[in-house]
């Protein structure tokens, strides 16, 4: 999309050639504090994409915001052409109370597309919904695993959005999982306004993870180079791995509580018979073993000390290619 004029964020232009932070205040606490989001807009003078990187939306999710600040802080949110936007922290109130949700309990990516006078979250939701849904061609919004359950690095993508492929491939996550877009999250506003949206999930919430961040950041290069955004000092390094698609996962749950101990780790290819996981009580009295039933990819592994009959414990691949 060409923007050759001023981009507006909130009362705000950005013009082509500058490099700004704008920071939008989004509501007023109780402690005469408001509440602000910064947002990084760099801008090129020859026109081209807007991409915006965005994470925090759910507070707890350091990972995420790990790999948007390094896109900041390694200047690769210079553009060669068009305009990049990053914003590492959207949910800053709950990035403050370390939580997933606002204080009243709400998920702000349940709330899409907000309104005006609904609660806290869903002002929030609102503001980004009309400020900057508008202005964007593109988004990576990076996620992380709930709780303690661990995400291998990959790009989700709904069924009904095959066109998002092309992208996901050249963004090269070690997978690409297909999954449906949940009502009024972020990314369903998305496509509803036409704007190619990756979701980008690895990693756990509260914890940093080096290897998450960098496929994070040079997924994000291969994206930049590939519209020929990327300036001339972002090199992304050649992958690792091959890209796996999966059409579909299921979870493995347990079926003993107690201490939890896995032997397996989040992305491994498991085998039937393969002793995955133990479940033993704290007094030395009883230790069961979890023994694959099924064979795929470890799309999730739960990190938990102590599990639950019942608990889900793998996330692991139903349809796939293995190589
Ligand atoms: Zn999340």
């Amino acid at each position: 999309m060409d923007r050759s004029d001023g981009i507006k964020i909130f009362t705000e232009f950005v013009y082509p050639g500058e490099q700004k932070i704008v920071e939008v205040t989004v509501a007023q606490l109780h402690t005469m504090t408001p509440l602000k989001i910064p947002i990084f807009v760099n801008r090129s003078t020859t026109p081209g994409p807007v991409v915006m990187f965005s994470a925090g939306m759910h507070g707890d999710e350091i990972n995420g915001i790990d790999i948007v600040r390094e896109l900041i802080a390694q200047n690769i949110n210079i553009p060669k052409i068009g305009t990049i936007i990053c914003v590492p922290l959207i949910n800053i109130l709950s990035f403050i109370n370390k939580s997933r949700v606002f204080p009243d309990g709400r998920d702000l990516n349940r709330l899409f597309p907000g309104s005006a006078d609904g609660s806290l979250a869903s002002r929030f939701a609102y503001f980004i919904t009309k400020e900057i849904v508008p202005i964007v061609d593109y988004v990576v919004d990076f996620h992380t695993g709930g709780g303690k359950r661990f995400n291998v690095a990959q790009i989700r993508v709904a069924p009904d959005q095959l066109e998002l492929m092309d992208l996901a491939a050249e963004f090269n996550a070690p997978f690409t999982v297909m999954t449906q877009n949940i009502e009024g999250s972020f990314r369903s506003i998305c496509k509803e306004n036409g704007v190619k949206m990756l979701l980008f999930e690895g990693g756990m919430s509260l914890n940093l993870n080096q290897e998450i961040t960098t496929i994070g950041v040079e997924g994000s290069k291969r994206l930049l180079q590939h519209l020929g955004m990327a300036s001339d000092h972002v090199i992304p390094s050649a992958p690792t791995y091959t890209n796996k698609i999966i059409h579909k996962t299921t979870w493995l749950r347990t079926n003993h509580s107690g201490l939890f101990k896995t032997f397996v780790e989040v992305g491994e290819y498991i085998s039937i018979g393969q002793k995955i996981a133990t479940v033993y009580d704290p007094f030395g009295q009883y230790e069961y073993d979890e023994i694959a039933k099924k064979e795929g990819y470890l799309i999730n592994v739960n990190h938990t000390s102590l599990v639950y009959q019942g608990d889900a414990i793998f996330n692991i691949s139903k349809e796939h290619k293995h190589e």
